[in-house]
């Protein structure tokens, strides 16, 4: 199953898959800085973001990126510290602390129910088949979950 989208990286047009959003050319370069970061992190878990940075030419935007995405991951005792976006506890990987992220779950299958209950309201249920529309006004089938 695959679907049409734009690099998250150089904005072009690509035939998604999984993981990601990011072109084949965008893959390969990410991975390679990524797998640089982490095997300099696991040499050097006390390295700070500017050292990082000196020793993989990676950017620090990207470093960020990857923390935020859940895919690197800091030693307890690294200078790299994230933040959670709703508290301001000290976070390892992500954007919530575990706390927050329970109880922003939860706000949001409340928001969500009242979402599809009012679109219930609006519009019949012709609307459920299944198929969405993306930016370019392709029908596309919804990517199955679980397999
Ligand atoms: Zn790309
Ligand atoms: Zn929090």
């Amino acid at each position: 199953m695959s679907e049409i989208r734009y690099c998250k990286i150089c904005r072009k047009i690509f035939q998604y898959v999984t993981g990601p959003v990011y072109c084949h050319a965008c893959m390969k370069v990410d991975e390679e800085e990524f797998e640089k970061v982490r095997a300099f992190l696991r040499d050097f878990p006390g390295a700070n973001v500017r050292e990082v940075t000196e020793n993989t030419g990676v950017s620090p935007n990207k470093i960020s990126r990857w923390l935020k995405e859940d895919r690197l991951e800091v030693s307890e005792s690294s200078p790299i510290a994230l933040n959670c976006e709703n508290c301001g506890v000290r976070i390892r990987s992500g954007r919530f602390c575990l706390d927050c992220s329970k109880s922003l779950a939860r706000d949001m299958m409340i928001a969500g129910k009242e979402l599809k209950e009012s679109l219930n309201k609006t519009s019949s249920s012709k609307r459920d088949t299944g198929f969405g529309k993306d930016d370019f006004g392709l029908y596309y089938k919804h990517r199955e979950e679980k397999d």
